[in-house]
């Protein structure tokens, strides 16, 4: 199973492809935690994203792209992938298909998680991230077990530079300028699936599941 979720910041993206990658047994292969990632162990690359990322700005499209080709190309790949958080602009669009095209590994299905604003804005403020594993928790919807602790790993949760007011406005304008578009892009290539992503995570989990039965991409 091979699949790209398209969707605004809070559209809950990150959620789906963490539940879904272990009922699955696909890589849930998210930029933003890869670049997050980067930026705690403060390599060069980190280094060169962090300010982009804090602001709500896109990191430069060469920097993403080899990332990702790069995860592709790893043996593991073949298992089958969730991309959460890329492609974000037509060029990534085009390298990806041209990247999965080189390793015979072409694309099922772009899910677009469509979302109304109140819906992204009452997520994204109540959203919180675990620093170490990089585990996405919400303080209403998907609490932790232990208040402002991780269950994976006991450490203390934080909220994203990003989610702050400011960079939340940025994020949504550059997801409409830029983003959205691919939209598009998939739906004339006959890819696209589009679903209700104001639903919650464990009724929508139910919908996807059927979907890829449906589509004959799972048999559980
Ligand atoms: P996310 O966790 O997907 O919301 O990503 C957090 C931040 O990482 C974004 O606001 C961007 O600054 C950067 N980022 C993640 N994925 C991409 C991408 N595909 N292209 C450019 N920047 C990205």
């Amino acid at each position: 199973m091979r699949l790209v979720f398209l969707g605004p910041p809070g559209a809950g993206k990150g959620t789906h492809a963490q539940v879904l990658s272990k009922d699955l047994g696909v890589l849930h292969i998210s930029t933003g935690d890869m670049l997050r990632d980067s930026v705690k162990a403060g390599t060069p690359l980190g280094l060169e994203a962090k300010k982009n990322m804090d602001d709500g700005k896109l990191v430069p499209d060469k920097v993403v792209i080899g990332l990702v080709a790069e995860r592709l190309e790893r043996p593991d790949a073949h298992m089958g992938f969730i991309l959460d958080g890329f492609p974000r602009t037509p060029e990534q669009a085009k390298a990806l298909d041209e990247e999965l095209k080189m390793l015979q590994m072409p694309l099922d299905m772009a899910l677009d998680f469509e979302t109304s604003l109140p819906m992204i804005i009452r997520r994204l403020s109540g959203r919180r991230l675990c620093p170490k594993c990089n585990k996405n928790y919400h303080v209403h919807n998907y609490p932790p077990k232990k208040e402002g602790m991780c269950d994976v790993c006991g450490s203390t949760l934080v909220q994203r530079p990003d989610d702050r007011v400011e960079a939340i406005e940025n994020r949504l304008k550059i997801y409409k300028e830029v983003t959205e578009p691919l939209i598009q892009y998939y739906k004339t290539s006959g890819r696209l699936v589009q679903l209700d992503g104001d639903i919650d995570v464990a009724p929508l989990n139910i919908i996807l599941m059927n979907l890829f039965r449906e589509k004959g991409l799972c048999r559980k």
